[in-house]
């Protein structure tokens, strides 16, 4: 196997400085050559002095041409030397113009070689003599320009000598092969010389390239020390820098221009010497230089001295001065250098700087506040003595400048550190805010917190400062204040200025947590007639009363006030809705106007009352006590004796609930409720199984008003507890009578309103009692629940519905789906009978979301063994739909629409099934025709007496 050469790397890398000296060299000498014109040129007059010669001897023809030729060959050679000048790029090309001139030298020395020929062919021995004598010459010749090039000298030299000394010594006489071996080694002495020359002509040029480039790196250099020195010069003076270097030995002192400048002196026309420098120092900071410099010296360090110097206009000017001092062997001082700088506008910043700072500080100190400053990464910058005793601050916390120990310290004494630290935590995050609050600490001192972002021009963060001012004093004073201000004077009630406190503490909280409240504006009507009939006595004495009765019908978180003479005011912070002012209001009206009995005298006194109701969106103090105060006079202007509220679409609102709620309470007296029953049916069969009770209002003036309208307002005003009792007792009771007329047993299922719950061993007593009474089987009741009240109650009431179904009341969750989302309840709490939702029933069968939670309910009843009624069918479509997805009852329009008694019980007594004429499957509508409909007995229908107002 071949193994590969081996590689020398230095053979492969031509040394590029190397080669480039080459180069130089050969360009040099190139350029040397064509420097020859004049030896060329005196080549020429030697050929034509030895044509001349030659003339006589040769035929002329043939001298002739050799001159001719050898004209034409000098001026070919001296053109090119022209053109060698002209051209551009000769250097570039030097070696193209070299074999040029090469040729140019081997074409002469030929033409010399047959010039040499031709005269020995001649016979006389004189002529031989004459040849080599002649060749000898132009030969030496030659030498002068040739040698710089030696392969120029040997192309001459050659074909020259050559053919005449090969004539010579091949000629058969001795002299002449004397004579040949005489030019042969004329010519061997020539080579060498010319050699030697052209090693001396080489070296010549190499000196000479080494020279200017020595010459031209000295021009770079020195070029390059003076730009830096000017660079230096200038930086020198931006920074008022000067040096400045002293030969103790020599006595000598040596200034830049800066440093003169400093000074205040012309280098032109001023030698700067060691006691210029001295003399100039300020007279006040003489001694302290001198110190620092004698102890520079004492130590052998280097020195810096900042002192003044007054210039000779009286100038003083600051200026620090460093340098080093060098030493012999015998420790004596022999050279130092340094620098001298102008510091006087830094001097003025500085001092500037520290008049702003202990400015600052004293003002920090002069502040009542607890003060700390925090650059934008929250490091503690500054702060004062007062923050740190307000806080009890660690000093080592404030020392270091990290914050963390700062706010430990804070946080640990903070009544509420969590709002604390969430308020410090929002700065934080927001650098640029500002923002104001107040604390309180464990030790019960009140503080008032301000904090601003500190910004700069451009808006970007720098930091913030925190004020913490100690508002203790003055909220221990507010509080006295407030107390001994409190009170009404003649009624012990709260006075104007107190009611607007309140009014703005109950803004502040409804914007905080959303909460509404009520204002209410109270004045009496003709109280003005008691004063005038009866006396300022009697008068009081009646105001006194009245504030009583306010006192007592407002709740203890209530501030009741007097305004001043018959005006009062409630501020009531507990107040959910309009509707709750308004039942207020009619409360406070009525108390009011009960008659007083006042010294012997009974007096009837009326009141107006003005409301103002809101929530967050609530306006200021004042803006709220106009309101109220234009409601009051709408309420005056209006007949007196009522309520306004300030605007009109709640005052609307409010007065027909409220009326409604006196009208119900009304109506429950005059028995103005009767109830209509809707019958439930089984899908496969058509059989009614049951009846849901429903109420309705005949009003007087109205006509009948659907419960969707009454239902709520009799639970706002605490009648529902009445009215479903009054319910449940004419359910059952119709049960029981339709029992009697012997209609086979019916579910007779009552609905229930969730404030039943409220008082719920009441309501069980209340539907056993019922049943008893009535008569009515437990199993043929069924009680209505809606989720939410399930939910609401379960918990609290699971054993009272246990107990009913234990006795066998059966319990129906109404409008199933509803309410909460949450089947849980299912579980905790059991139930017979799901009611789907007629909102459901009627997305049948279009809405995909109804048919989902339809079969769903099915699904889960079957599941969990609970049967399901659907409500709200209308269509024959949603009850097959119902019968396919395994649904077993129904209740709804398709088949009836809730009917009275009478109208009712054809159907009941009949056979029992709904059907429609000419329906086969047994299932079908109402159709109630009077004809048909059979009397029952009518003690059987009407209800018993006092069944209005059971007991
Ligand atoms: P509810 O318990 O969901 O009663 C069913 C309501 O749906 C009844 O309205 C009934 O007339 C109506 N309804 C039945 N089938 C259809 C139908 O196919 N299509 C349509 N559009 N509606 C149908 P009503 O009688 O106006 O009762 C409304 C609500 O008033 C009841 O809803 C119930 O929550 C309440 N309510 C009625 N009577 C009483 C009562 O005596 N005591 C209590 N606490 N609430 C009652
Ligand atoms: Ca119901």
């Amino acid at each position: 196997m071949a193994t590969a050469p081996e590689i020398q790397p230095n053979a492969l890398i031509e040394h590029p400085a190397a080669n480039n000296d080459n180069n130089e060299l050969f360009v040099e000498q190139v350029r040397l050559l064509f420097e020859t014109r004049g030896v060329i040129a005196i080549g020429l007059v030697i050929a034509g002095l030895s044509a001349a010669a030659a003339w006589r001897l040769l035929p002329v023809w043939m001298v002739g041409a050799w001159f001719a030729l050898y004209f034409l060959v000098v001026l070919g050679r001296l053109s090119l030397c022209h053109y060698q000048r002209q051209a551009a790029d000769r250097d570039a090309t030097a070696r193209k113009w070299c074999w040029r001139f090469v040729a140019g030298t081997s074409i002469t020395g030929i033409l010399w070689g047959a010039f040499g020929c031709f005269v020995l062919m001649l016979p006389d021995a004189v002529y031989h003599v004459f040849a080599v004598f002649v060749l000898g010459g132009v030969i030496a010749g030659s030498m002068i320009g040739n040698t710089t090039y030696l392969p120029a000298f040997y192309s001459y030299m050659v074909p020259a000598a050559l053919p005449a000394i090969v004539i010579m010594i091949t000629r058969p006489d001795p002299i002449r092969i004397e004579m040949g071996v005489m030019l042969a080694l004329f010519i061997a002495v020539l080579a060498v010389v010319g050699s030697n020359l052209n090693r001396s002509v080489l070296s010549e040029i190499r000196l000479r390239i080494a020279q200017g480039n020595l010459l031209e790196r000295q021009g770079t250099l020195f070029d390059k020390l003076s730009k830096s020195e000017a660079l230096m010069e200038e930086a020198q003076a931006i920074a008022h820098v000067g040096h400045w270097e002293f030969n103790q030995t020599a006595n000598s002192f040596a200034a830049s221009k800066e440093a003169y400048d400093i000074y205040g002196v012309d280098p032109a026309t001023f030698q700067a010497s060691l006691e210029m420098v001295i003399a100039r120092v300020h007279p006040d900071d003489k001694v302290m230089a001198a110190e620092d410099f004698k102890q520079a010296m004492a130590n052998h360090t280097s020195f810096r001295i900042e002192h003044r110097i007054v210039l000779d206009d009286g100038v003083v000017k600051f200026v620090h001065v460093a340098g080093k001092v060098f030493f012999d062997a015998e420790r004596k001082t022999v050279y130092s250098v340094g620098t001298v700088q102008d510091i006087t506008s830094r001097h003025a910043f500085e001092t500037q700087l520290q008049f702003a700072n202990s400015l600052q500080s004293a003002e920090l100190e002069a502040s009542p506040d607890g003060i700390m400053v925090v650059d934008a990464d929250d490091r503690i910058i500054s702060y004062n003595q007062r923050f740190a005793t307000m806080w009890g601050v660690p000093p080592q916390g404030l020392a270091t400048g990290d914050h963390a120990p700062v706010l430990a310290a804070v946080v640990a004494v903070m009544r509420e550190p969590e709002k604390f630290l969430a308020r410090v935590r929002y700065f934080y995050a927001h650098p640029l805010e500002s923002g104001e609050d107040e604390l309180e600490t464990l030790r019960g001192q009140f503080i008032e917190r301000y904090t601003a972002g500190l910004r700069t021009d451009s808006g970007q963060s720098v930091g913030r400062v925190w004020f913490f001012r100690d508002i203790t004093a003055r909220r221990r004073a507010e509080t006295l204040l407030l107390h001994s201000a409190r009170l009404d004077a003649l009624t012990g009630l709260a006075n104007r200025a107190i009611a607007v406190v309140a009014l703005q503490r109950a803004i502040t909280e409804s914007k905080r947590g959303g909460k509404t409240f009520a204002l209410f504006y109270i004045d009496l009507d003709h109280f003005k007639d008691v004063n005038d009939t009866l006396g300022h006595p009697v008068g009081d004495a009646l105001l006194c009363a009245v504030a009583g009765r306010l006192q007592s019908n407002a709740r203890e978180a209530d501030t009741v006030a007097r305004f001043g003479g018959d005006e009062f005011a409630i501020v009531a912070e507990g107040i959910h809705e309009p509707v709750d002012a308004g039942v207020l209001a009619e409360k406070l009206l009525s108390e009011l106007g009960k008659p007083y009995l006042i010294q012997g005298n009974t007096i009837r006194i009326g009141a107006s009352v003005g409301i103002d109701f809101h929530g967050p969106e609530a306006p200021d103090a004042e803006s709220l006590l106009s309101h109220a105060d234009i409601a009051l006079y709408r309420a005056k202007s209006e007949g007196r004796g009522g309520y306004r509220f300030f605007t009109s679409a709640m005052d609307a609102e409010v007065r027909t609930r409220v009326t409604m709620g006196a009208e119900l309470r009304n109506a429950l007296v005059q028995d103005q409720f009767f109830l209509v029953y809707q019958p439930q049916a089984t899908i496969d069969t058509g059989h009614i199984v049951g009846v849901e009770a429903l109420v309705r209002w005949r009003h007087p003036k109205r006509g009948v008003v659907e419960p969707q309208e009454f239902i709520p307002v009799a639970e706002r005003f605490g009648l529902i507890r009445e009215l479903d009792h009054w319910v449940l007792w004419n359910a059952c009771r119709q049960a029981k009578a339709w029992l009697l007329a012997g209609i086979a047993p019916l579910r007779m299922s009552v609905n229930l309103s969730g404030l039943e719950f409220k008082a719920s061993t009441d309501l069980e007593n209340d539907i056993l009692a019922a049943l008893a009474e009535t008569g009515l089987p437990p199993t043929q009741l069924e009680l209505e629940l809606t989720e939410t009240v399930l939910m609401d109650s379960s918990l609290k009431h699971a054993d009272v519905f246990q107990r009913l179904r234990q006795r066998g009341i059966t319990i129906a969750i109404d409008d199933f789906g509803t309410g909460y989302s949450s089947l849980g309840y299912l579980g905790r709490f059991p139930c017979d009978r799901i009611k789907i939702a007629q909102e459901f029933v009627k997305g049948l069968p279009s809405c995909s979301e109804s048919v989902a939670i339809v079969k769903a309910t099915i699904g889960l009843g079957h599941d969990l063994g609970i049967m399901v009624i659907a409500e709200g069918v209308e269509t024959r479509e949603q009850l097959d739909l119902l019968n396919d997805w395994g649904c077993r009852e129904v209740q709804g329009y398709y088949y009836s629409k809730p009917l009275a008694s009478t109208d009712l019980l054809p159907l009941l007594s009949g056979s029992g099934i709904i059907r429609v004429e000419g329906h086969t499957s047994g299932i079908g509508q109402v159709s109630s025709r009077p004809g048909q409909v059979r009397q029952m007995p009518s003690e059987a229908l009407s209800p018993p007496a006092g069944a209005g107002r059971p007991a």
